[in-house]
């Protein structure tokens, strides 16, 4: 029996705002009401703050390697930092190797979590790569009822990640039968490895090549691409890291058919553009995929978010060390393994830079980093609102408060921020996860092994 009150905030949810107290026990939210007159074992006073949803992380690697370089973050790590952000929900990806059985994958994965426990929950999303073996389709129908409801394609990186169409179709047309939601990582991988051929054999091997061997054309095809097999095979299709227009234009085109085609971006698209990939070695923190974009696609994302498009804000963490790929970096900019870190950051720079700028409404900003990630990833009434049954993750929310994002301050073992120096007013002073107290005026107060989290399948259907 453990039990936390929260008392006088301003509770934000995606829905409106209102002033209550909240207690929680055992986990969950039991009760929402002006002036509760219970005792708790933890109290908070949140008169001035914000009360919200513990934020979803719809897509981060926590634990991953590639192009031979590991990342400095483990799940402990990782979901550390997310803690610390007031993400308390993070979605980290299984990945099948060519061929190997699909139980077998998720087996690796679920090692892997257990052998460096997560402070948050952590879901699972399956990357395929593989199915030529019609086994494997069999084994694909079994995996959503083993809790892991998404399914994730990459249309570029041949020989690595990327699928061809036959797979494709295969993974949608289960999804559709399952309820599975199929995640799409939209670059047309052939065209770019086209492209990259004709920049290396021109000597050019700088970053702002991977900028330019990687155009808007490439991921505007893709995503029209997989809308079309979405459409035919009906699978929910969720498009991740969206960077422009071009390539939301397929998404609010299949919304007004009435298909439950959905879109991501991430901060790094917002608030960076394609000068940071200029600045020679220190382009290299450009690099990942898609690449940052030209600065007018950054308006137009924000009035996607703001309006019709684009449904949530993931991170695309990925924390490969600056060292080790400025190794990479001395071959060329296609050696460099992509990503970048940001799991901490993302509630912060989306108020400060969005909410407090007048981009997006405090309920926007809860309902893209919080309510909508988890209702579409199936966990709808459980996380990412605020609601009597619901899981008890809440934020105190610090509107006024301001830090400065540093790598000497994250907690994120990687070497650098992609932010640093950047000014955020407003940041979380305490973050309950399972209703228990873990980050505190920004110290880790408890380190629970949570783990796990099995979902159903997205309760969401056309039109809604
Ligand atoms: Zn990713």
């Amino acid at each position: 029996m453990s039990s936390t009150l929260i008392r006088g905030g301003l509770i934000v949810t995606a829905l409106g705002r209102y002033e209550a107290d909240v207690l929680a026990v055992d986990g969950k939210i039991v009760q929402i009401g002006a002036g509760l007159d219970v005792a708790a074992d933890h109290v908070f006073d949140a008169r001035g703050q914000y009360v919200i949803p513990g934020g979803v992380d719809p897509h981060a690697h926590m634990k991953i390697t590639f192009k031979g370089v590991p990342s400095a973050d483990d799940f402990t790590a990782a979901t550390i930092a997310a803690a610390h952000g007031g993400t308390t929900t993070v979605f980290d990806f299984a990945f099948q190797e060519f061929g190997q059985p699909l139980p077998d994958a998720m087996a690796e994965w679920h090692a892997a979590l257990a052998a460096a426990p997560p402070v948050t929950d952590v879901g699972a999303h399956l990357v395929i790569r593989d199915l030529t073996d019609p086994a494997r389709v069999d084994e694909l129908r079994e995996i959503p009822a083993q809790g892991v409801t998404s399914f994730k394609l990459f249309m570029a990186y041949r020989n690595q990640f990327m699928v061809g169409d036959p797979a494709m179709w295969n993974t949608m047309k289960v999804a559709a039968e399952t309820g599975a939601i199929v995640l799409v990582h939209a670059e047309n991988g052939d065209a770019i490895d086209a492209l990259i051929s004709e920049a290396l054999a021109g000597g050019n091997t700088a970053p702002p090549f991977h900028g330019t061997t990687r155009p808007i054309e490439t991921e505007a095809e893709a995503v029209t691409r997989a809308v079309m097999f979405a459409e035919l095979t009906g699978a929910k299709t969720y498009i991740v890291h969206t960077t422009c227009g071009p390539a939301i234009a397929p998404i609010v085109a299949a919304k007004m058919r009435g298909l439950p085609v959905y879109g991501e971006t991430c901060p790094q698209y917002l608030l960076h553009d394609d000068s940071l990939l200029q600045g020679g070695d220190e382009g290299l923190k450009g690099i990942f995929s898609p690449p940052p974009r030209p600065a007018p696609a950054q308006d137009e994302l924000w009035h996607a978010l703001a309006g019709v498009g684009l449904d949530t804000i993931g991170t695309d963490h990925c924390a490969f060390p600056y060292t080790m790929r400025l190794e990479r970096l001395e071959e060329d900019f296609s050696k460099v393994p992509n990503g970048v870190p940001g799991i901490e950051e993302r509630l912060e720079l989306i108020f400060d830079r969005g909410v407090r700028a007048g981009r997006l409404t405090l309920e926007q900003w809860v309902d893209l980093c919080c309510t909508t990630p988890a209702r579409l990833m199936g966990l709808g009434g459980r996380k990412g609102v605020i609601e009597v049954g619901a899981d008890a993750d809440l934020v105190i929310w610090d509107p006024e408060r301001t830090r400065t994002l540093s790598v000497a301050t994250q907690k994120s073992n990687c070497d650098y921020n992609l932010y640093e120096g950047w000014q955020v007013t407003g940041t979380p002073s305490a973050v309950i996860a399972g209703g228990v107290p873990l980050v505190v005026d920004g110290a880790l107060v408890d380190q629970p092994a949570r783990g796990f989290l099995a979902r159903g399948p997205a309760v969401e259907a056309a039109g809604v």
